[in-house]
Order: C-alpha cells, then sequence, then structure tokens
C-alpha cells in the first residue's frame, strides 16, 4: 500500500493501549534497516527525518524510498517530518509525499502556537495527513533545536486541551520531563501530568526522547496514554558504533557495504527492541 498518514495508526494504538515506534534515520540503509524490523515483526511503523536529514538528502529522496517501502511492505507506513519550525519546509515536504509533519513552534509564545499549529493543521486536514505539535519544551539536542535543561518547560494540562480545542491538532506531544539525546541518569518523567493530560485531552500523544528510557517506565507512559515515542539518538549510536567496531578490526575497509551491513543488521536489532517495549509488535494486524 502506499505512505499512509499516521493519525489513524496513532488513534487505533492508542485505543488499544499500545505506542508505535517513530523512528529517525539519516541514510538509505537505516531507513531500510527500520522498515526490515517493521515487517519481520508486523509492527506499524513511522519513519522520522529531522530537517537538517531533508537539507542533507533532499525530500523527495526520502518521500521516494519511503515510498517505495511502503509499496513493497505489508506493514503500514507513515513517514514524518520531525521538529520543523519553518511552514516552507513543511509544505515542500508533503508535497515531496510526507504523510505527518510536525510544526514545532513551542518556543513562541502559547498564542502564536496555536496561530502557527492551526495554519499547518488547515493545510494537512485538507491533503488528509497528520499534524503533531509541542506543547512546553522538551529538552535537550535534537538537530539545531537546542533546549538547555532549566530551559525545558513542562506542558501544562489545561492549556494542553485549550491547544487542542483551538488548533483542530490530531497529535500533541506535550513536554512531561522526557528530554532529547541521551539521560544521565534515569530520566525524570512525569507521571501524574501525563495522566491528567490524558484525561482532558483524547488525541494521542507523543513521547519525544524515547532514547534510554527503562521499559518500566516507557511501559507507564503508554498505559497513560502516550501512541507514539521518538527513537533518534540511541539508533545513531548503534548505527555508529558498528561502523566504528569494524574499522577498529579493518582499519584499511573501503567497501561501504562491508561496514553498512553489521550497522543495519545492529540498527534493525535496536528497532525490533523498541517495537516490543512499545507494545506495537504484532499491530500491523489491525490495519489489514
Ligand atoms: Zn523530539
Amino acid at each position: 500500500m502506499p505512505l499512509v498518514s499516521s493519525t489513524p495508526l496513532l488513534q487505533t494504538a492508542r485505543a488499544n493501549g499500545y505506542c508505535i515506534g517513530a523512528f529517525n534515520v539519516h541514510t538509505l540503509e537505516m531507513l531500510q534497516a527500520v522498515v526490515e524490523a517493521a515487517e519481520e515483526t508486523e509492527s506499524p511503523l513511522i519513519i522520522q527525518s529531522t530537517v537538517g536529514t531533508v537539507k542533507h538528502l533532499g525530500a523527495d529522496y526520502i518521500a521516494a524510498a519511503a515510498t517505495v517501502a511502503a509499496n513493497t511492505n505489508k506493514v503500514p507506513i507513515a513517514l514524518h517530518l520531525d521538529h520543523c519550525t519553518e511552514f516552507e519546509t513543511i509544505v515542500q515536504c508533503i508535497r515531496a509525499g510526507y504523510t505527518s509533519v510536525m510544526i514545532d513552534a513551542s518556543h513562541h509564545p502559547f498564542e502564536e502556537n496555536v496561530r502557527q499549529t492551526k495554519q499547518v493543521v488547515e493545510l494537512a486536514k485538507a491533503i488528509g495527513i497528520n499534524v503533531e505539535a509541542e506543547l512546553g519544551k522538551v529538552g535537550g539536542v535534537e538537530d539545531e533545536i537546542v533546549v538547555a535543561e532549566n530551559e525545558a518547560l513542562m506542558a501544562d494540562p489545561n492549556e494542553c486541551a485549550e491547544f487542542v480545542e483551538r488548533t483542530g491538532v490530531p497529535t500533541l506531544a506535550p513536554a512531561i520531563g522526557t528530554a532529547h539525546g541521551i539521560y544521565k541518569g534515569e530520566p525524570k518523567i512525569d507521571f501524574d501530568r501525563i495522566d491528567r493530560i490524558a484525561k482532558l485531552v483524547d488525541v494521542p500523544l507523543v513521547l519525544h526522547g524515547g532514547s534510554g528510557i527503562p521499559e518500566a517506565q516507557v511501559r507507564r507512559a503508554v498505559s497513560l496514554g502516550m501512541a507514539k515515542m521518538n527513537v533518534a539518538t540511541e539508533l545513531r549510536i548503534v548505527f555508529s558504533d558498528t561502523i566504528k567496531d569494524v574499522f577498529a578490526k579493518h582499519p584499511d575497509e573501503n567497501d561501504p557495504r562491508k561496514y553498512m551491513v553489521p550497522a543495519k543488521q545492529a540498527l534493525k536489532a535496536a528497532a525490533i527492541e523498541k517495537m516490543r517495549l512499545c507494545g506495537c509488535i504484532g499491530k500491523a494486524r489491525d490495519f489489514r
């Protein structure tokens, strides 16, 4: 099937108490690795790219590769643009074939976040694709967006309700204590806040900063309403470390297949482990 909007995937996940893994990819091999992981485990899949990767590879190349993946596999696959602050890039990705976009205006005051999100929601609704927006600020480094830890602000539950009501946004990423990158120690997730937000907001919620969150914490967050978990850093590290290992043993290696194939295998295994944590293994059958 062609690429699908992630809205029905995530609504089904939230209604059934599981979460869908959304994986950031930066190369063709990384994209193929997460697709193979999804197909082998019959998991619905969200492939993501950051704005930086769109600039690096080109939206058309990424969308073309994801479209081939969707057309040649049985699992439902959505292609999502992660953390975008520029309307032009959002339009460029939609035109290329993305089926989900994040408008991240969380660094602006509430009213401006509402205005920008609403603008993207109107465009996306007319085309039938998903939109994600953020409230509060997720800490850490995400591509070109840097938020210092003391700057990271938690989302206010009442503001979340008002935001969803006014923008009509179909998926919401509220800042609840997770951070981008790798955690120093355990993440301090505010589960009570997730619970309060989920009681006021019925759209699927998105957990950013999914690298290195312990299993019990992921499961608890999912049970409260988190229906999408973003994983970037951990996968990049697995992929890169495998390549470093190959060069440590064979410093003169010059055949990219000799390091890309093991890196792809390692990334695939890491993605399957995240899908298991999310509880989405076998759930592609829900969409046949
Ligand atoms: Zn994020």
